[in-house]
C-alpha cells in the first residue's frame, strides 16, 4: 500500500495560489531526482558505457524538467520534430537522443541525423525512406513487435502486440539487420516496447529475456554485434493508494540474471541496457492544483472545478484512477460520494466518478495526483479552454513558473488577423 503523501501543506499551496492562480500543474523537483537516482543505482551492474534512460519526452515536455534529468543522466527519447528540437535546445546531444518515431515524415529523419541521434526505426521499409531521406546512419535500431510471439505479460493499455501498428515482425527483422549489415551498418541496437504501465515485474523482465534471446539469435545469425538493447517505456507507477511501485533493485535483479544467462553465456557482452521511461520518471511528482468553484445536487451529486480535462485527459480517455486530496481535509472521513467534474461541454469531463470523499465546500483547493506524465502534455484547446501554467517546486523549497498560462491571445495567435 502506496500512502499517497504530498510535497507541499496546505498553507504553503495558498500562499501559492495567491501568486499563480489555479488550476496549474506543480512538479517536485526533489522526487524526480530521488528516483531517477534509484533508477541509475539499480542498473550500475550495466557493461559497455553503463545504463542510461532515454526519458520519453513526450510524457513531460517541458525544457527545464528536461535539463533536471539531463543533469541526472538521462537522455531524451524523442518522436516528432518538435521533441527534437526541444532535446537539442536542453542540451542532450548526439546519441543522448533516442529517434523512436512511428510513421515518420523525411524532414523529421533529417533532423535527427543531423542532430546524430539514434534512430530507432519502425519498419523495414523506412530504411530505403531513410536512405533517401537524410542517408544510412552509422548506428541502427529496430523496433520489434512480438506479435502472438508475445503471449503473457501484455495489458490493456497498449493492447495486443499483434493489434499495435508499431514495429517489425520477427522475420523482417532479421531481414532488416541483413540489409544494414550489407550497408556496411556496424553498430546496432535492438529495441521493443509491449508494456505500459505495467506493475508486474515478471512482464517487464519477459521484455529484457525477449530481447536478450533475440540479440543471441540474430547475432548468430548474421554476425553481427549488438551494441544495446532498449526495452521500451511502460514501467508503471502506484496510481492507486492500493498499488505498490516497482521494486527497481528487484527488477534489475531479475535482468540482471537473464543477462547473465543469455549474453555472458553466449559472449555477446558487453551489451547496454537502456530504457526509455517517461512515466515511473516524473508521474507521480506531478500535481494538478484546482479550486472548487461549484457545487450541484441532481441526480448525483457534483462538485465543479476550474480544471477541466484540457488540464489532464487520462481520466476521460481512458478512465484512468487518479487520486484526490482534498487539502486540509486528509484525516476527515470520506462520507460522501461526488462526480468531480470540469466545465467542457463533454460529459466525460470527470477527473473522478463516484470517489467517496470527505464532504467538500466551495472554495476548497483540490489536488490531483500523478499528473507528472501525460498530463499537461495532453493538454488541447477544445472549447476554448486555455492550458495552465507549469510550476516547479524546487529542492529548497522555492517555487518557480516554468511555463506561463495561456492567455486568449495565444488562443487567436494562429488566426488569419480579424479587422
Ligand atoms: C510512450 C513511449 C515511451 C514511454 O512510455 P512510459 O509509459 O512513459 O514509460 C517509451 N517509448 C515509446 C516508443 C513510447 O511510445
Amino acid at each position: 500500500m502506496t500512502k499517497k503523501t504530498l510535497p507541499f501543506t496546505k498553507s504553503f499551496v495558498e500562499k501559492i495560489t495567491k501568486k499563480y492562480p489555479t488550476p496549474f500543474h506543480i512538479y517536485d523537483e526533489k522526487g524526480i531526482r530521488e528516483t531517477a537516482g534509484k533508477f541509475y543505482k539499480a542498473f550500475d551492474w550495466v557493461e559497455g558505457g553503463g545504463f542510461k534512460n532515454y526519458f520519453a519526452v513526450k510524457a513531460l515536455p517541458n525544457p527545464y524538467i528536461l535539463k533536471i534529468l539531463k543533469e541526472e543522466g538521462m537522455g531524451a527519447d524523442c518522436s516528432s520534430l518538435p521533441e527534437l528540437i526541444l532535446a537539442d535546445k536542453t542540451g542532450i546531444k548526439g546519441e543522448n537522443i533516442m529517434f523512436t518515431s512511428n510513421n515518420t515524415p523525411a524532414v523529421e529523419f533529417k533532423k535527427a541525423m543531423e542532430l546524430g541521434a539514434i534512430i530507432n526505426l519502425d519498419d523495414i521499409s523506412h530504411i530505403p525512406f531513410l536512405e533517401k531521406a537524410a542517408g544510412i546512419p552509422e548506428i541502427i535500431c529496430f523496433r520489434y513487435n512480438p506479435g502472438p510471439l508475445r503471449k503473457s505479460g501484455v495489458n490493456t493499455i497498449i493492447g495486443k502486440p499483434e493489434e499495435a501498428k508499431y514495429g517489425l515482425t520477427k522475420s523482417q527483422l532479421f531481414e532488416a539487420y541483413k540489409i544494414m549489415r550489407d550497408k556496411g551498418v556496424k553498430r546496432f541496437g535492438l529495441h521493443t516496447m509491449v508494456v505500459s504501465n505495467e506493475l508486474d515485474i515478471n512482464a517487464l523482465a519477459e521484455t529484457a529475456a525477449m530481447l536478450f534471446d533475440l540479440v543471441v539469435e540474430i547475432s548468430k545469425e548474421l554476425g553481427i554485434r549488438f551494441e544495446f538493447v532498449n526495452l521500451g517505456g511502460g514501467i508503471g507507477i502506484a496510481y492507486k493508494p492500493d498499488q505498490k511501485a516497482v521494486d527497481l533493485e528487484e527488477l534489475s535483479k531479475r535482468i540482471k540474471k537473464l543477462y547473465e544467462e543469455k549474453i555472458i553465456k553466449n559472449n555477446l557482452h558487453p551489451l547496454r541496457v537502456i530504457y526509455e521511461c517517461g512515466r515511473m520518471v516524473t508521474g507521480p511528482y506531478g500535481y494538478l492544483i484546482t479550486t472548487v468553484i461549484h457545487e450541484k445536487h441532481t441526480y448525483k451529486d457534483y462538485i465543479g472545478v476550474d480544471a477541466c480535462m484540457a488540464n489532464l485527459m487520462r481520466p476521460a480517455l481512458y478512465g484512468a484512477y487518479h487520486h484526490i486530496t482534498v487539502l486540509g481535509k486528509e484525516n476527515k472521513p470520506k462520507t460522501h460520494i461526488y462526480d468531480v467534474t470540469g466545465s467542457l461541454c463533454e460529459n466525460n469531463d470527470k477527473f473522478a466518478i463516484d470517489r467517496k470523499l470527505p464532504k467538500i465546500d466551495i472554495g476548497d483547493i483540490i489536488v490531483i495526483h500523478d499528473t507528472g506524465a501525460h498530463g499537461f502534455a495532453m493538454g488541447f484547446n477544445y472549447n476554448g479552454k486555455l492550458r495552465s501554467a507549469e510550476l516547479l517546486l524546487k529542492p529548497d523549497g522555492k517555487v518557480e513558473m516554468i511555463r506561463r498560462a495561456e492567455t486568449i491571445d495565444d488562443y487567436f495567435a494562429t488566426l488569419k488577423k480579424m479587422r
